[in-house]
């Protein structure tokens, strides 16, 4: 499996379990379903340049906008059932791995400290990938 591949699912992983889901349905709806930004934006409350950067990354993380799609393809039905581990809470957010109270950015807390369980995710989905292709 390229490399490209593992580190946009990765990115994708990350934002899921740190509790950004509505970044993936959008990223989704605009690369599989072909939906336009404008209406995504609209639709999920998210900034139209944000949500263009998120597009910018995803496909650049994968090396183009071809295997972008085929990653949101396959992966999107796995990577939605996830559950965030991540949680906002008054005055921050709350880890529930580490169950503790975190003051950092949590996409960043989660690609920090929880590296293992984000590689574990990244190849389960892959797995799941290659056996709904066959
Ligand atoms: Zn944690």
């Amino acid at each position: 499996m390229s490399e490209n591949v593992i580190e946009s699912l990765k990115y994708l992983v990350v934002k899921v379990l740190a509790g950004d889901i509505v970044t993936l349905h959008a990223l989704k709806e605009y690369l599989v379903d072909g939906e336009s930004p404008s209406v995504l934006s609209h639709k999920y409350k998210v900034g139209k340049f944000k949500l263009r950067g998120y597009i910018q990354r995803v496909t650049e993380k994968a090396g183009n906008y071809r295997v972008a799609q085929y990653i949101l393809r396959t992966t999107y039905d796995s990577l939605s059932k996830l559950a965030p581990i991540v949680v906002k809470v008054s005055g921050g957010y709350y880890c529930t791995v580490c169950e503790k109270i975190i003051t950092m950015n949590p996409e960043r807390h989660v690609r920090l400290e929880h590296r293992d369980l984000v590689n574990r995710i990244v190849m389960e989905c892959l797995r799941l990938a290659k056996r709904s292709k066959s």
